[in-house]
């Protein structure tokens, strides 16, 4: 009989009582933001599951690493989803405008090219405006 439970499957693991407003397995520093996720690997079964939600210290030194509630875990994930959607619309808006921007170019280009007269002002006026705000997009933050 051994006294340690590694590589123990799930099943023989104690049943621990865990509060059910917790995430599984994860804990988040309030101050630095660092998470951490606890995956524990039953080798002999082959499966994975939560590991616990203990507190620990952070390792930035900032103090205890405190699990997430499933509500914190809810608004986190929403407001990601906004911040990408934000992301994705202004890259979609700065496209947009490089798009409409060529299209000009090349209707004022056959314009010229067939005699007519032609004021690039406008596309040399919103040129460097699109590329700016293209690069905010992707040089900005990832979220
Ligand atoms: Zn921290």
């Amino acid at each position: 009989m051994t006294d340690t439970l590694a590589g123990a499957s799930p099943v023989d693991q104690p049943v621990r009582p865990q509060r059910a407003d917790l995430v599984p397995g994860v804990v988040h520093c309030a101050r630095c933001h660092f998470r951490l996720t606890r995956v524990n690997l039953y080798v002999n079964v082959g499966a994975v599951g939560a590991g616990n939600s203990d507190t620990e210290p952070c390792p930035n030194g900032c103090g205890p690493l405190w699990p997430v509630t499933w509500e914190q875990e809810a608004r986190e994930g929403y407001k990601l989803a906004e911040d990408l959607f934000e992301r994705a619309k202004r890259a979609e808006d700065a496209l947009r405008e490089l798009v409409t921007l060529e299209e000009m170019r090349l209707r004022l280009r056959s314009l010229h090219e067939r005699g007519h007269g032609t004021d690039y002002e406008q596309y040399h006026k919103g040129l460097p405006k699109a590329w700016d705000a293209a690069r905010a997009v992707l040089l900005g933050p990832n979220v």
